[in-house]
């Protein structure tokens, strides 16, 4: 089993580790011919989604990737990542991977807040370290969507399918309980 990590931009490195200390083996997505490697789920990570957006578009990955998801390719998106896969964004008219059924506001905690951590329950897991950076907004949500996490009334977990999205960066810190979530309940689940 290999996990791609998108790599063109943002914290890849990290989510790397969480599944190195996993012993699951992971490869780098960072340029078009890379998408010809053996790999069974995906992961974006946080960063800036415009920079990936438009780098993903330059390079001429953007559309075999939506393809790939669309046929069921497991996916974990971490912040920049779930921006990455939202079906829409709040005041922005650009669509990205756009494969998930969910509405996100970019920056929504503002410039006060807009990086803070703390600890909640992820479905069945309590006492998650999650840092929030610069972190979007889950605003809306089609049905079948299932949210996960929820932080001061805010909507930070989703899963659609195979699907995986949060806010924050569970890959920041030593905690693999998501990371295993996303191997047990969804890559596990094919
Ligand atoms: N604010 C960033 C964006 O719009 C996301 C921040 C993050 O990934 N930590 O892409």
């Amino acid at each position: 089993m290999r996990i791609a990590v998108l790599a063109l931009q943002g914290d890849f490195a990290e989510h790397e580790a969480i599944f190195g200390r996993l012993g699951v083996a992971t490869c780098q997505l960072r340029q078009k011919q890379d998408l010809q490697q053996d790999f069974d789920a995906l992961v974006l990570p946080g960063g800036e989604s415009t920079v990936q957006g438009k780098l993903l578009r330059e390079l001429d990955m953007l559309h075999k990737l939506r393809q790939r998801i669309l046929a069921g390719l497991p996916v974990m998106a971490t912040c920049a990542g779930t921006i990455l896969l939202a079906q829409q964004l709040l005041d922005d008219p650009t669509v990205h991977l756009g494969t998930m059924g969910i509405s996100v506001r970019r920056n929504a905690y503002g410039r006060q807040v807009s990086s803070f951590g703390t600890c909640g329950t992820f479905g069945s897991i309590e006492n998650v370290p999650m840092r929030f950076i610069r972190a979007p907004q889950i605003e809306f949500c089609v049905p079948g969507v299932e949210v996960l996490s929820e932080h001061d009334g805010r909507i930070t977990a989703v899963r659609q399918g195979r699907q995986l999205a949060m806010t924050f960066h569970p890959e920041l810190g030593t905690d693999c309980r998501i990371a295993e979530y996303f191997l047990n309940e969804i890559i596990g689940a094919k």
